[in-house]
């Protein structure tokens, strides 16, 4: 039987209970058990597809094409196992199937109510996680902070799982914030308290408390909060501030949170293996040399839209022993008169990310022929392989007109146009071509260089793709297409053989990048940037 973890937040959001959740998890893996992992969000979007990066940071893309939170990226980071549509779910994905299930009349004459049948929705959704995955443990983390409006259905039903499957089979993490104040110099457990109150209102009685704080609690206030919280206190796991969040699951296992749990459940099994995961704590807690890489995109003011990216490159680092600093430049600054020598002084490497819409185009653009021209390694995501490809049209095969019609519908030289199937399309929401996809890789590339495989499957996630009929004259001026999709005839690779690094790609590899285990694109640009 499935068992189910569940991971509330209180006092605070942003307290890192996706990390917590993910540690968990990994913890529970190390102990031979296999673990899937689950968002709620209680947000009224059915998905966070249709979302500013600005509002919700990156939009993480599951194999099966699914658009889900951030926090899915962690999860995936940390338990390396590929999640699905079954992993975040969110109020409006709750309401759109309650609502198209009463227009059909499966209610049969029932008065719709939040309790039971948004309640029996939410546990349905917990249950098919667990019987669609096989999985021993199912960990659902719940978003949003304990008291708001917008997930007491959730919470309610939690209420009701633990109900029905019994305290064997299901357990309350309770993740919360002990603030330090300044002046008396001491931590106080009183908001813990009054979150966990809050909880216990709404019928749910936590088993294990995750306090943040900056320091170690001691043991006299684990005590205050062992008797207030009514939980025993070696059921308090600490989660004090790091600066590398791979360290959390290690401080975790050192109080036991995984024995705990196993405990609870009835559940025995060998000591977790954590000899991967501390070697790489070794490795990034150590790394001798650092480079400067540039990202330019227009969301970077907020660095989580650009989260996988940021740590596949980091990953790719730890393989290489460096430390990659990453130089966020803001493309729309780069289309005025601006010194790009200046801008890019330190750069060993350029990344030109994914992105939707015109705004500071122009100025990616710049950045990806200063990189050709000056030869200074490069890499190109989605949008990024789709200026890579304007650029060359332009600078090189004197395409001056070339563009992307996303950008300029009546474009003379449309070089990037709208897929076919994507014409007649009216909802945004949901319908770009979404998930893996295969490509074949033509050998003797960069690309068959970094996959040493003809023949392998990325996540993508986009509208546009690139138009075939410029393939014959960007192809004389030098520019290789190393890896097409053959269903569809659509170029997923392009690279520039006479550069000492210049490859951009149609898909999403930081998608699929693992901190023990990077991914070949990242792999080979870091390598190249930090000779
Ligand atoms: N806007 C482009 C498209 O829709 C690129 C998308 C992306 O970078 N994810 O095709």
């Amino acid at each position: 039987m499935t068992k189910y973890v569940f991971v509330t937040g209180g006092v605070v959001s942003g307290l890192g209970k996706g990390i917590t959740a993910s540690s968990l998890a990994l913890l529970l893996k190390s102990r031979g058990y296999k673990v899937f992992m689950q968002k709620f969000d209680p947000y009224i979007n059915v998905d966070p597809g249709t979302m500013s990066p600005f509002q919700h940071g990156e939009v993480f893309v599951t194999a099966d094409g699914s658009e889900t939170d951030l926090d899915l990226g962690h999860y995936e980071r940390f338990i390396d196992e590929e999640l699905n549509y079954t992993s975040n779910i969110t109020t409006g994905k709750i309401y759109k199937t309650v609502i198209e299930k009463e227009r059909r009349g499966d209610y049969l004459g029932a008065t719709v109510q939040i309790v039971p049948h948004i309640t029996n929705e939410i546990k349905n959704k917990v249950y098919e996680a667990g019987i669609t995955s096989g999985a021993d443990i199912v960990i659902t983390e719940i978003g949003g902070t304990i008291g708001d409006i917008e997930s007491q259905s959730f919470i309610e039903s939690l209420r009701q799982i633990r109900n029905e499957k019994g305290k064997d089979n299901v357990l309350f993490v309770h993740t919360t914030l002990v603030p330090f104040i300044y002046g008396s110099d001491e931590l106080k457990t009183k908001p813990t308290q009054h979150s966990v109150i809050e909880l216990r209102s709404l019928g749910i009685q936590p088993d294990m408390i995750v306090t943040r704080s900056p320091i170690v609690l001691d043991d006299h206030l684990k005590s205050k909060i062992a008797l207030y919280c009514s939980i025993p206190k070696e059921n308090i796991i600490d989660s004090v501030d790091v600066k590398n969040i791979y360290q959390i699951p290690i401080n975790y296992y050192e109080q036991g949170a995984d024995e705990i749990i196993l405990k609870q459940f009835g559940m025995k099994a060998p000591k977790a293996n954590l000899k991967e995961w501390k070697k790489l704590i070794e490795t990034t807690d150590n790394l001798s040399k650092e480079i400067e890489i540039a990202l330019v995109g227009k969301y970077v003011e907020l660095h989580d839209a650009y989260l996988s990216v940021a740590e596949s490159l980091r990953h790719a680092g730890y393989k290489y022993n460096v430390r990659i600093n990453i130089n966020w430049v803001d493309s729309e600054k780069l289309e005025g008169n601006v010194d790009l020598k200046k801008v890019f002084k330190n750069t060993k490497g350029i990344i030109v990310p994914g992105g939707f819409g015109q705004r500071g185009v122009e100025g990616m653009i710049k950045a990806i022929k200063y990189a050709r021209e000056n030869d200074i390694p490069f890499l190109g995501i989605c949008l990024g392989m789709q200026l890579a490809v304007i650029e060359f049209a332009r600078n090189v095969c004197g395409i001056t007109e070339a563009n992307s019609r996303e950008f300029d519908n009546l474009c003379s030289e449309p070089i990037i146009d709208l897929m076919a199937e994507q014409k007649n399309i009216i909802n945004m929401g949901g319908t770009l071509r979404l998930g893996n996809y295969d490509c074949k890789i033509k050998k003797g590339t960069l690309a068959y260089e970094d996959y040493k495989s003809e023949c392998i499957k990325e996540r993508h996630r986009h509208r546009y793709e690139f138009n075939n009929k410029y393939k014959d004259i960007l192809e004389e001026n030098g520019m290789v297409f190393s890896g097409i999709n053959e269903a569809s005839d659509l170029v997923e690779m392009v690279e520039l053989p006479n550069r000492k690094h210049f490859i951009a790609c149609q898909f999403h590899p930081e998608f699929k990048s693992r901190p023990t285990k990077c991914h070949p694109l990242f792999d080979s640009f870091i390598k190249s940037s930090s000779k």
